[in-house]
């Protein structure tokens, strides 16, 4: 079947028609990471709906947001060999009306960790999850652990909100070599390239220990070496992103965000704490 592209809300209703759909929100430049996507949300429902919307509400005034990677024809070739139903690509003017008051808070927990950094971040996130949500009117949505804290933001937003929308996860798809797919990967030179690998390499030393204070230090010890700007490590609880304590058990999220040049990168490991 033709790949439908809808670039404004009624488009969006017809390429819709009724019946299970799985939506899988992205800003584009589309990778191996968002076919994984893809390719879970057709496991989960027979039809497929793509947004691609670089999102201007999430992005702070120091940020990325112009000169973030926008590759609309290409992408559409990735969804057309994914058997992608429809894809949503609407314009700022067409998601943002003028005489807009009302968005969602992401409350403390769109405060901390990445959002220390970040301020703004998450309510801008969920705020154009949410109308995505009401948009197309997903039965599920899938989205990537790669970005861990918007996966448990979303989550709680179903909760808090009683979204009737299922919310599913797939894990970190990687490079041959460790690093983390990110559309922002394309920025790096080939020597900061190299040194972006000080993130799973950090990740995975951490993972090697078992208690938080070795995990941590080990990880730490990596980045310490590497020509980076560190933002943050932190070892947190996945569904609160609250840092653990020294005797905490169960899982684990240790995240980690940092600058190599110019580009922010961020990763993370889900470890099982004993
Ligand atoms: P983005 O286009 O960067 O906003 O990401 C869209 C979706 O793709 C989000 O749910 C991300 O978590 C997910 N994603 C991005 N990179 C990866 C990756 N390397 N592995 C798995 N999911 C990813």
């Amino acid at each position: 079947m033709e790949l439908i592209v809808a670039r404004n809300r009624a488009d969006l209703v017809k390429a819709r028609g009724e019946g299970r759909v799985a939506l899988v929100p992205t800003m584009g430049a589309l990778h191996e990471g968002h076919r994984a996507l893809i390719r879970e949300a057709r496991a989960l429902a027979p039809r497929v709906v793509v947004s691609i919307f670089v999102n201007p509400l999430q992005f702070g005034p120091s940020e990325d947001f112009s000169r973030y990677p926008r590759t609309l024809e290409a992408d559409l070739d990735v969804c057309r060999a994914e058997g992608v139903r429809a894809v949503f690509t609407p314009a700022a003017g067409e998601m943002y009306q003028s005489g807009r008051q009302v968005s969602v808070s992401s409350g403390h927990m769109g405060t901390i960790v990445e959002g220390t950094v970040r301020p703004g971040h998450f309510d801008g996130v969920l705020t154009v999850v949410l109308k995505l949500f009401n948009l197309v009117q997903p039965d599920v949505a899938v989205f990537g652990q790669k970005d861990a804290q918007q996966l448990a933001m979303i989550r709680r937003m179903a909760a808090d909100l009683d979204l009737p929308i299922e919310i599913a996860g797939i894990p970190t798809v990687r490079e041959p070599d460790g690093l983390a797919m990110s559309s922002r990967n394309r920025y790096l030179s080939p020597g900061e390239r190299q040194t972006a690998l000080a993130l799973s390499r950090a990740l995975s030393a951490g993972a090697a220990e078992f208690t938080p204070a070795r995990i941590k230090a080990a990880a730490r010890a990596v980045l310490d070496g590497a020509d980076l700007a560190l933002d943050y490590l932190v070892l947190v609880d996945p569904a609160t992103f609250a840092e653990v304590g020294e005797s905490y058990t169960g899982e684990a999220v240790l995240a980690v965000a940092a600058k190599v040049g110019s580009t922010r990168l961020i990763d993370n490991a889900v470890l099982r704490l004993s």
